[in-house]
């Protein structure tokens, strides 16, 4: 932005022909607007860093996955994943589109309620409900997916003390062959844990099973991990019905689908890596159809799918913007450049290789470059290596995708957090959530009367200076 030049130190580097790499050569990429929205317009109006969140990916994408497997099954539901991203304009862009909530926590579910969705829309999962809210939400006609046995006991209390018998969804886990068993969530089917909570419930007056709930993972690359996991559900459905005259109205099979990023460590391409929701789709509904067809001749509806798709559906539909700050020369001569957004807001640079932008086409070489976020911290690294032109002070980095999992893990260290704005259909800019300030971070804080001063009988005297004056003198 300066019209003046940054002098770098001159280094050798050797020469290589183009930017090729084992899928030929490719374009340096650069992006100058958002869903049209030139890029300089934005920052000049809200700063950076920033965060730009565009409405009409995220509609497309739920609207893409819903027609994906609601053209392969009958009966389809999803619930928005609170924890993935719970910005109030994201969560209601989902709801607008039919997604439930799905909460694992007093705050999520109070979020959820707050935003208007009924309680019958919620799906409430996690180890840990809270008393209070679980006793609320089983009085609204929440979807309680109990964790462990303790949940069960509290849950039978709860049922006799509002005197009203309460559906409950039994959270499972078990081997799909692909990934890795998250046993400590929910009870194991291999086990026969899973079978003896159903028991449990079958003998309760207060208590029926009428849900089944699984979440096998995250960013799963594997469909058949899906077919699975649907074969592993159908054959307990089938076991506890048989066995304990429940019903089961719907199976739950999480989230966990990968979306278009790079996990580090994987060098192929994301768009060779991941696979497509009509993979995904059809890994599910062909099991589901098939293991659920002769249910009509024993006078039981098919069960309703329910899926939680979360980072799959959130995480291209956001950019964020960086500015350069600085450019360094490390010991071993690669290039090092600051920019003005690091790990505190972009959590997801610990396992994702983002893709890095430039907002212009930027002459010069290209050259191997780790970009240092702002803070006083070694483990701001935002990129350790990527190949990008020179950069000067002032140049922007854009980097996606950055929609799920940043705003729910970001956190106020050293630095504020800073805007975030959403591009309507209409191409409008809002802001959905606004720069923190001194006031609003220190807000919670409470300061002893005795601490309410740094210094209560006045400034101490200013010995640097006076030094200086002296031998001014
Ligand atoms: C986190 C979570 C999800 C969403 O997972 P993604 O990998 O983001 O799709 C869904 N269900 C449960 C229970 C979760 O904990």
């Amino acid at each position: 932005m300066t019209g003046k030049k940054q002098w770098i130190k001159p280094t050798i580097v050797p020469l290589r022909s183009g930017l090729l790499n084992k899928f030929g050569s490719q374009e340096a990429p650069w992006i100058d607007a958002i869903d049209e929205v030139p890029i300089p317009q934005l920052l000049e109006q809200y700063g950076s860093p920033l965060f730009v969140v565009s409405e009409r990916r995220l509609r497309r994408n739920i609207q893409r996955l819903k027609r994906a497997f609601s053209a392969r099954y009958p009966s389809v539901i999803f619930g928005w994943s609170y924890k993935t991203n719970y910005l109030g304009a994201v969560c209601n862009t989902f709801h607008q589109e039919g997604s439930w909530a799905e909460v694992v926590s007093e705050f999520e579910y109070q979020k959820a309620r707050s935003l208007g969705v009924p309680g019958h829309n919620i799906l409430f999962n996690g180890p840990f409900k809270r008393p209070g809210i679980l006793r609320l939400a089983v009085s609204e006609g929440a979807h309680i997916h109990v964790d462990h046995l303790d949940e069960l006991y509290e849950l039978e209390q709860i049922a006799q003390q509002l005197k009203t018998p309460i559906e409950v969804t039994l959270r499972l886990n078990f081997d799909t062959g692909y990934t890795e068993t998250w046993s400590r969530f929910g009870f194991n089917v291999e086990s026969g844990q899973a079978l003896d909570a159903a028991w449990r419930i079958a003998s309760s007056e207060h208590l029926n099973l009428t849900g089944l709930h699984s979440h096998i993972g995250t960013f799963v690359l594997e469909p058949r991990a899906y077919a699975n996991q649907v074969r592993t559900m159908c054959e307990f459905m089938h076991e506890v019905e048989s066995l304990t005259n429940c019903h089961i109205t719907y199976l739950d099979i999480g989230g966990g689908f990968a979306s278009m990023n790079s996990l580090q460590g994987i060098y192929l391409p994301a768009e060779q890596m991941v696979p497509s929701e009509e993979q995904y789709a059809e890994a599910v509904c062909d099991v589901l159809l098939e293991l659920t067809h002769d249910r009509e001749t024993r006078g039981f509806k098919r069960p309703t799918l329910i899926l939680e798709t979360g980072r799959a559906l959130v995480d291209d539909a956001e950019h964020l913007i960086s500015t350069v700050v600085a450019n360094k020369r490390l010991p071993d001569g690669r290039r090092a450049v600051v920019v003005d957004a690091g790990v505190n807001i972009l959590f997801t640079a610990f396992w994702y290789n983002h893709k890095v932008m430039p907002t212009r086409i930027l002459p010069g070489k290209p050259e191997d470059t780790t970009i240092y976020g702002p803070l006083c911290m070694n483990i701001d690294v935002v990129r350790n290596s990527v190949m990008l032109p020179p950069l000067s002070i002032g140049d922007n980095l854009v980097y996606s995708p950055v929609g799920a999992y940043n705003h729910t893990q970001w956190m106020q260290f050293i630095e504020y957090r800073p805007n975030v704005v959403m591009i309507d259909e209409n191409r409008n800019v809002s802001v959905i959530r606004e720069a923190e300030n001194l006031e609003v971070v220190t807000a919670q804080e409470r300061l002893p009367a005795h601490l309410s001063a740094a210094y209560p009988q006045g400034a101490p005297e200013d010995i640097l200076s006076e030094r200086s004056s002296d031998s001014n003198n």
